[in-house]
């Protein structure tokens, strides 16, 4: 019944607002649109604050979120798992709380930046008269959480309620690892108890028209490969030198890198569907006062790779390459992972998120989206990581997208922006994508369809 009653008021809005456009008389609308420059006002106080890894300022930014959540009247709790390093969770209740709710996740840090290099200082939110928006974080990712603010504020001035409850997480640390924030976050009880059904995270700008949509990420693994071998003479050529047998294997990884980059190259992959190894050190050599020994074939040689492995991988024909062509015992070689995050879920499924129609959320976004005049381009695999591994390998589903098309790529760059135009129209997208995710519900009695729920 609530339902037709705001179908039934919308429906007269609009004709209050069509005979009312008709007379020239712009102000009499009930729900009076805001003036775009205050909601962007309100998105620059946020970027003006200087969270900035390694020192984030959190309580400034949390202070800021609990008065946007108040001025909402939204539920809101400081969390702190971590001393210093809040998380704060609002909440917007739903008219049937037995639902699995919906969980809007943000990161409240940004990486460091170097001003000296910027065209506007990266805490200014310098508005330049082309509309763009320059600051640390107006893409990663300070401008997702004020879009889901202010979707909410909108969807509340028009007097919609949603049946399932929607909850804001404003989380610390992602920057660093999200292990103090997110990780924390998602194994707590508090999130047990919100039986969260659906979580939407960052994703990436995109250049062209249509917005970029994540639905799994690559799995880091660290990997350090070591060589042992006999000592000897410089001057000297004998089998299995620790030096020999690292580069043999260096060689080998170099191949595999190839291939995996000519699928890139060929355009028959997307980056975040290959597994990508890039070699971040190399360690050996005996020290002398002034620099290397140079007549002495060191006893022990390393190297570390940055592998990156989608979770579409076989993890199994990966972890017997390593064993067996990059660092056999065969040739006195061992290796150990700083780092290892499997591709699979705590069911044993792959890390990733269903992006067809057989996944409920997918079709509801894909929905949203349209309907707001959004395009979305083909799903991907997030090339990097994000806190939204943390709420996937609980068995969620969980979707990374940030709305900003026709934007250049500048997470972490130098001159982060972000057009107000853009920003506004994510704005619409959100509005759209939570208005159909906190209408949503299954298994409906006569089958009606979601459009009319
Ligand atoms: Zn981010």
């Amino acid at each position: 019944m609530k339902i037709r009653c705001s179908t039934f008021l919308n429906c007269h809005l609009l004709l209050f607002r069509l005979y009312f456009l008709s007379l020239l008389v712009f102000t009499f609308a009930t729900t009076p649109e805001e003036d775009p420059s205050v909601i962007v006002s309100r998105f620059q106080k946020y970027l003006q604050i200087n969270t900035a890894q390694p020192h984030p300022n959190y309580y400034e930014a949390a202070d800021f979120i609990l008065s946007q959540a108040n001025s909402l009247s939204l539920h809101s709790q400081t969390l702190e798992f971590v001393e210093g390093k809040p998380t704060l969770l609002l909440k917007w209740p739903g008219s049937n709380p037995n639902l699995p709710s919906i969980l809007l996740n943000s990161h409240t840090d940004v990486v460091p930046s170097e001003p000296h290099k910027w065209a506007h200082p990266p805490f200014d939110a310098h508005l330049d008269p082309n509309g763009d928006i320059y600051a640390r974080g107006s893409q990663d990712m300070k401008c997702v959480g004020m879009q889901y603010l202010e979707a909410i504020r909108r969807l509340k001035a028009s007097g919609f309620q949603p049946i399932r409850t929607v909850y804001l997480s404003f989380v610390p640390d992602e920057e660093i690892g999200g292990h103090d924030g997110a990780e924390k976050f998602a194994d707590s009880d508090i999130f047990n108890k919100m039986n969260v059904g659906i979580v939407v995270d960052e994703g990436l700008a995109s250049p062209n028209e249509n917005y970029r949509v994540f639905y799994a990420e690559r799995c880091p693994w660290w990997l350090v490969i070591k060589a042992t071998g006999a000592p000897g003479h410089g001057a000297k050529l004998y089998d299995n030198t620790a030096m020999e047998n690292l580069l043999k294997s260096i060689e080998s990884v170099r191949r595999f890198r190839a291939a995996q980059f000519d699928l890139v190259k060929a355009g028959l992959k997307a980056e975040g569907e290959v597994t990508s190894v890039n070699m971040v050190f190399l360690k050996a050599g005996t020290p002398s006062p002034t620099g290397f020994v140079m007549n002495l074939q060191p006893s022990e040689a390393e190297a570390g790779f940055d592998i990156r492995v989608p979770p579409t991988a076989d993890q199994e024909s990966l972890e017997k390459r390593i064993a067996e062509e990059w660092a056999p015992a065969s040739r006195n070689m061992t290796f150990t992972f700083k780092q290892k995050v499997s591709v699979h879920d705590k069911f044993g499924k792959p890390i990733l998120t269903a992006a067809d129609s057989s996944n409920p959320w997918w079709t509801l976004l894909e929905g949203a989206v349209k309907k707001a005049n959004g395009k979305l381009g083909k799903p991907e695999i997030f090339p990097a990581s994000t806190d939204a591994r943390y709420f996937r390998k609980r068995g969620l589903p969980a979707i990374g997208f940030s709305p900003m098309a026709n934007t250049p790529i500048l997470l972490h760059d130098h001159n982060e922006f972000l057009n107000q135009a853009e920003y506004l129209k994510g704005i619409d997208m959100y509005e759209s994508i939570i208005k159909a995710y906190a209408s949503y519900v299954e298994h409906t009695r006569d089958g009606a369809s979601r459009e009319e729920l």
